[in-house]
């Protein structure tokens, strides 16, 4: 059997509406599907301002933008992350401050934050990992104590809550993803949420995402020409990304539940190892988080043992994978001069996570063909 790692999921509505967007001749940004998919998003989780931008990268990108940040300026995020956190702070000049993260969930670590605050920092980047989220009060707490902008890379997180609200609308900013290897996807695409409700900050957003012109206001008819008002890119997604995302999003919790299973199973099945001296623990979503089931992990004891088990599934076709050099000790972080050293957690983390495939394609029999495997390799870590 071969399975791998990842299979984008698409269901039958998502071809009906990009046949839709092509007949309405909908091609470019902020056309009848782009709509739809911010005003679901805003309904459903609750949320006052969605803007559907071309990738989880630019909604931060964005972010960083829209609270100012320039040259000399520190934000706070993990190192255990993607590129694309520390990447929107670094093209703004500013400075990427990694921080430590706390050893069973591998987010943030509330308790170690406040030793990374400087006169200069202006943000913290909290990365909800695997879609559970991070620690939110406390991270708030701190950011009203010295004034600093929260801006959550929601790109694992989209549809999980904490304490029962929705993470991507609890900072100042929210950042989801739908690249293809995230739960719900239009190939490439994103969203920034604005959370603070601030008009200007919304207006400004809405200039920068289209190329620093006013033409929202044209569309809406509160100016007869649009012109350049503003810095800006071009952040918008093609309406027929939309379209397929639409129709992703009709199947949001269907999504979820399919993936809640697969998590469910691999945990049931596994569990009983979690007490065995090589498994440390499995993929645990502490209390007051509803997870989206993005990533499904085991953490071992160390690294042989990872490495082992991996090279041992990879033998049998099944595609289990590491995840995050941790952007500290990759060769970007080491020319800028990060300090490996600093971040045992994150170091210890790295070497020692494995990720189990789980999308709604996997079937039962693929499922319990990754099962008996891992169990036979645990049935001899026992018997050596
Ligand atoms: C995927 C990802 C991003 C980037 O999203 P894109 O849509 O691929 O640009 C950012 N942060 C994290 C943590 C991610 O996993």
């Amino acid at each position: 059997m071969k399975i791998p790692f990842n299979k984008p999921y698409l269901n039958s509505n998502e071809k009906k509406y990009i046949d839709d967007a092509y007949k309405k001749r909908q091609l470019s940004g902020d056309g009848y599907y782009t709509k739809k998919v911010s005003h679901f998003i805003e309904d459903k989780f609750n949320f006052s301002k969605v803007l559907m931008t071309t990738s989880g990268t630019h909604a931060l990108e964005m972010a960083a933008e829209l609270i100012n940040l320039k040259e000399g300026d520190e934000v706070i995020m993990p190192s255990f992350t993607f590129t694309s956190t520390a990447n929107a702070v670094l093209m703004k000049g500013a400075k990427p401050v990694f921080a430590k993260i706390k050893k069973n969930t591998f987010n943030l670590d509330p308790d170690y934050l406040e030793e990374y605050i400087t006169q200069n920092t202006k943000a913290i980047i909290p990365v909800h990992y695997a879609g559970v989220g991070c620690d939110m009060d406390e991270i708030s707490d701190i950011a009203n104590k010295y004034n600093l902008y929260v801006i959550e890379d929601a790109a694992h997180a989209f549809n999980a809550k904490y304490k029962g609200e929705y993470l991507g609308g609890l900072g100042d900013f929210g950042c989801y993803s739908f690249h293809s290897s995230k739960n719900y996807i239009s190939g490439e695409g994103g969203g920034l949420i604005i959370n603070n409700n601030n008009p200007k900050m919304i207006e400004r957003a809405e200039y920068i995402r289209d190329k620093g012109t006013n033409r929202k206001e044209f569309i809406d008819g509160k100016t007869d020409k649009y012109t350049w008002v503003d810095k800006g890119s071009s952040y918008l997604p093609s309406d027929l990304l939309m379209a397929l995302l639409y129709g992703q999003l009709e199947k949001l919790e269907e999504i979820k539940n399919i993936r809640k299973n697969i998590y469910d199973y691999y945990y049931k099945n596994l569990k009983k190892y979690s007490s065995e001296y090589f498994l440390d623990f499995i993929s645990p979503i502490p209390e007051n988080r509803e997870s989206n089931f993005h990533i499904f992990y085991l953490k071992f004891i160390n690294n042989s043992i990872r490495n082992m088990v991996l090279n041992k599934l990879q033998k049998q076709g099944i595609e289990a994978v590491f995840h995050y050099i941790p952007l500290h000790s990759s060769p970007m972080g080491q020319k800028l001069g990060y300090e490996t050293s600093e971040y045992k957690v994150t170091n210890e983390v790295a070497a020692t996570i494995l990720r189990l495939p789980i999308y709604p394609d996997l079937s039962k029999k693929e499922l319990d063909y990754i099962i008996k495997n891992i169990e036979n390799i645990f049935q001899n870590l026992l018997k050596s």
